[in-house]
């Protein structure tokens, strides 16, 4: 069954992960306002972007309360860089939460000015080396023992999995590298197995 995706498309760089998700068969479908949540989906992207403008942004649309809910209810996500921001239950030196669904501690614009854009190569677990873009991008400073690490850079960690939660500092979307892509949309096949059970 083709996948409809939900993509948050409020500021950032959403169109880069539609572009991927049609080139692996799926639907998207834009969420800039409370009427884009009508519809079911089956699974979500948190894009990379501003995280405090993403964040005011999901208040103001009357987005953020629905949004939270599916994700709490097992919802697949791939949050990349702000969306990171947006997923993680606690920001170094800052009292702001966002979803907080996923028990990490990141650091935002964590590689300073000067490192503030790079790339990397490193393994991913389960996928195997990925090119990483960089950009103004967080790093995971702690993350609780049940959350899945699958990448580190420079001893950062810069993806997780948590659940149904996965989470990366980089840009895979910037890159033709659709193995992230797939690994989140193997959990919304799975998800979508789980629904029809329970329907
Ligand atoms: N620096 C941004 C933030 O704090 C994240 C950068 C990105 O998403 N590329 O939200």
């Amino acid at each position: 069954m083709r996948k409809t995706i939900g993509v948050l498309a409020l500021q950032g760089a959403f169109i880069e992960h539609e572009k991927m998700l049609q080139r692996l068969g799926c639907e998207t479908r834009e969420l800039r306002n409370a009427a884009d949540l009508q519809a079911p989906i089956d699974g979500l992207i948190l894009p990379g972007g501003e995280s405090t403008v993403q964040g005011k942004l999901l208040r103001e649309t009357g987005m953020f309360d629905t949004i939270r809910s599916w994700i709490v209810g097992g919802m697949p996500v791939l949050a990349t860089c702000a969306g990171l921001i947006l997923l993680a239950e606690e920001l170094e030196g800052d009292e702001t939460r966002y979803f907080a669904t996923l028990p990490v501690r990141v650091k935002r614009n964590a590689y300073g000015r000067q490192l503030g854009s790079f790339v990397a190569e490193e393994a991913v677990r389960g996928i195997g080396r990925m090119e990483m873009h960089f950009i103004r991008a967080p790093y995971i400073e702690k993350a609780a023992p049940e959350v899945e690490i699958l990448s580190r850079t420079g001893g950062h960690i810069v993806a997780v999995q948590y659940r149904h939660q996965i989470a990366c500092a980089f840009h895979p979307e910037v890159t033709a590298d659709t193995r992230l892509h797939a690994r989140f949309l193997s959990l919304c096949e799975m998800y979508a197995l789980s629904m029809q059970k329970a329907g």
